[in-house]
């Protein structure tokens, strides 16, 4: 485990069980240099403590890079609830989570994430006042939808030498909290989509919204459009997908979007423009730490939609230095984080 923390570069790693309400957790905390952990709460099943452990880590690492490309001052955690055997109280179980996370003093906060719900936040903030995502502070999926909009507009403007959308194809996998807003958006910019959903029921109402054409769930990768969104899974960039790719850019909201960092060099191998997902898709996470921090709406707006020019910052420097996007983010992020290393944050 040790070893696993070490070449991911994480902070520390924390567990908590509690027998009273079935309670077994696990927060990761890849670092606090440039301020406290922020990340979701995920509760999923996992087929076992390791895939769960393994989990967490790797995705505190990348709330970490998210934070430091959007510069907030956070760094990058993640908890994970393991999914009681037996049956179990929800409200219960959130709550003693809650003491979980305000037994680290507000080094990690906390906020929604897969398998987790607005609810689940209100119990959480029951004990600790770590916690985001309330239904006082809202969702932040419709932040995430503006980012990646914003982000679609940037690489638009970069491959095709406008950022208007109109009569644009994008490709979109996965219409659920996130996919669904930005095809609404998409649509009222003018762009023709086509999408995919494992649920019938959401491509139904997209078909009808917004006249989009609909493929079979794995069809969407051979869709010829000039943007594939990825909206739904991770790793959906992989050694059987990348060849199906008929685009010019992939855009999405997915977290984790290449299986390995090799697709992200096949990808630039291939010409195809990859906005790296961490930025891409950082609108949730500055929503959830402005609004934590009280900021107005319109700062958050402003912000949000600030992912536009960081991209397009971002393309130009990797096209300048012919090098993977995927890496340039990378390298960045790692560079910010380093520095920040330097003279770390201090709690007041
Ligand atoms: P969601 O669960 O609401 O939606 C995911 C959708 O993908 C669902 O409709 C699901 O049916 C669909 N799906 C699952 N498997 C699929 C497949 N094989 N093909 C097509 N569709 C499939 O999740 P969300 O909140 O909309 O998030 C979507 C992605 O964006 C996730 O990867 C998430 O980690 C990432 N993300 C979300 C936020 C946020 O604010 N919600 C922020 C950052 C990143």
């Amino acid at each position: 485990m040790f070893r696993q923390m070490e070449s991911a570069g994480l902070q520390d790693l924390h567990f908590w069980q509690d027998s009273e309400t079935g309670l077994q957790a696990i927060i990761a905390i890849h670092d606090t240099f440039r301020g406290p952990a922020i990340g979701g709460c995920r509760f999923i099943d996992y087929p076992d403590n390791a895939t769960a452990i393994t989990d967490a880590i790797r995705l505190a690492k990348g709330m970490s890079y998210k934070a430091a490309l959007a510069g907030l001052p956070h760094g990058g955690g993640k908890s994970v609830i393991i999914k009681p055997s037996g049956l179990f109280d929800r409200t219960r179980l959130m709550q003693s989570f809650g003491h979980f996370v305000d037994s680290l003093g507000g080094r990690y906060i906390t906020a929604m994430d897969s398998g987790t719900q607005i609810s689940d936040m209100d119990n959480i903030a029951l004990n600790t006042p770590y916690v985001t995502c309330t239904r006082e502070m809202g969702d932040p999926s419709p932040s995430t939808a503006f980012g990646v909009f914003a982000g679609i507009r940037a690489s638009a403007k970069f491959r095709f030498g406008s950022d208007d959308l109109h009569n644009i194809h994008v490709a979109i996998q996965g219409l659920g909290h996130v996919g669904y807003a930005l095809a609404s958006l998409l649509h009222d910019a003018g762009a023709r989509l086509t999408v995919s959903d494992i649920d019938a029921e959401k491509v139904a109402r997209a078909t009808a919204e917004f006249n989009a054409i609909t493929v079979e769930a794995d069809g969407i990768y051979d869709v010829v459009a000039d943007i594939f969104c990825p909206c739904g899974l991770g790793a959906v960039i992989n050694p059987s997908t990348i060849n199906r790719l008929n685009c010019a850019i992939v855009a999405g909201s997915a977290n984790n979007q290449l299986a390995d960092d090799s697709m992200g060099d096949a990808l630039c191998q291939r010409a195809i423009l990859y906005a790296p997902d961490y930025l891409i898709n950082a609108g949730g996470l500055i929503f959830v730490a402005l609004n934590h921090a009280r900021h107005h709406e319109s700062v958050i707006r402003q912000k949000v939609d600030s992912i536009y020019d960081a991209l397009l910052e971002l393309y130009k420097h990797a096209d300048a230095e012919q090098k993977p996007t995927s890496l340039t983010a990378d390298l960045r992020a790692e560079t910010i984080i380093r520095q920040a290393s330097l003279k770390p944050y201090q709690a007041a």
